[in-house]
């Protein structure tokens, strides 16, 4: 893959920064951002990943453009109320940056579809102003160790963070009782500048990440007060009690498999195995769109993760807890999970394939 002419002159103004160049440029191009929601942050954040030359970008929103969306969300205008918003949104971007690929997702953001949409990116943003989301995107990350960044919007104050998804901190070591509800801006209204304030700052940490600078929002919060025009930056410690990261709390599934061990094979070991085991039982939990993509012969039972547990998708009948089973996933995080599941069903000898497909070595 590299930069056509057009790109290069697209995008000139940014390749002549010495941080990005010719290779960030490439890098931006090959990357893979989901944002979800198409709303008030969602539509900046969109335009400016867009513009920038973000390879492919996915959207997830099922949501109409209604007349009052209009103050904030810039990617609509008045005669497109009652569309989809992703419809609106795809068509927009496409017309701004041609030269990138936009996939929409008509959906809302559900513990059973976060781990497929998650899946195929390479860092997530929310957008949503939805608290029962961020939850979701704070498990789902934390399971497949990928990134992502929060806002939420209120009158005129803000927070913006970032979280790595390698363990804590996280959303939920700063919010950590799920039950407490808070009203959304559509509940407690909204001056119409202040999501694009912070979705262009949550835009510059997704670039600064994809183009391998440091992060200055990571494991921190940024408060902003748009009424003092105040900025404050606090620096967050991972809650040893959390539920969600902590490795204390041994009732969580996802939790437990950080401390149990799986036997690991490589998949040179696995496929010498197979030729010597032929009722070797292959399990692959990836999601469906993985599984499509590329396997190696495993049958399909997707691990679908709830806000505290995790199950696999689908019977597990036709497979014999007497037999070797070897389960696998892209990045070794979900098949450890998933190990564990079978363990705890009866399975007698279950292993996992070292790193899962993206770190299988020959
Ligand atoms: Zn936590």
């Amino acid at each position: 893959m590299d930069l056509s002419p057009s790109e290069l002159i697209r995008y000139q103004k940014q390749i002549v920064l010495p941080n990005i160049g010719r290779e960030g440029q490439l890098r931006l191009k090959k990357a893979r951002v989901l944002c979800i929601g198409a709303g008030g942050l969602g539509c900046p954040l969109l335009l400016y990943l867009a513009a920038a030359g973000i390879g492919t970008i996915g959207i997830v929103d099922d949501d109409r453009i209604s007349e009052s969306n209009l103050h904030r969300q810039i990617l609509y205008r008045t005669q497109d109320i009652g569309q989809l918003k992703i419809i609106i949104a795809a068509k927009t971007l496409s017309a701004l940056n041609p030269e990138i690929q936009i996939n929409t997702y008509p959906v809302r953001l559900e513990s059973h579809n976060a781990p497929a949409l998650f899946a195929d990116h390479d860092i997530v943003v929310d957008g949503t102003d939805n608290r029962k989301a961020r939850y979701i995107l704070n498990q789902t990350s934390l399971l497949q160790q990928k990134p992502w960044l929060f806002a939420s919007v209120e009158g005129l104050a803000a927070q913006v963070g970032f979280f790595s998804g390698e363990g804590g901190p996280c959303y939920q070591c700063l919010f950590p009782d799920k039950d407490v509800m808070r009203p959304t801006c559509q509940e407690n209204g909204i001056l119409g500048v202040i999501p694009a304030m912070v979705a262009n700052i949550q835009a510059t940490e997704v670039l600064k990440y994809l183009l391998g600078l440091p992060v200055s929002l990571l494991n921190t919060i940024l408060l902003y007060d748009a009424e003092r025009l105040n900025f404050k930056k606090i620096n967050l410690s991972a809650d040893p009690n959390c539920v969600a990261c902590s490795k204390n709390k041994g009732s969580n599934q996802m939790n437990v498999e950080q401390e149990v061990h799986i036997p690991e094979m490589t998949l040179s070991e696995l496929y010498a195995l197979r030729e010597t085991t032929p009722d070797l039982q292959l399990i692959d939990v990836r999601s469906p769109m993985e599984h499509e993509q590329y396997n190696i012969g495993g049958v399909l039972r997707p691990l679908d993760i709830s806000l505290n547990s995790a199950v696999l998708t689908g019977s597990l009948a036709e497979f014999d807890p007497e037999k070797l089973t070897v389960v696998y996933c892209r990045a070794g995080k979900r098949s450890h999970v998933a190990a564990q599941i079978l363990l705890n069903a009866g399975f007698k000898q279950v292993q996992q394939l070292k790193g899962g497909l993206n770190g299988a070595s020959i």
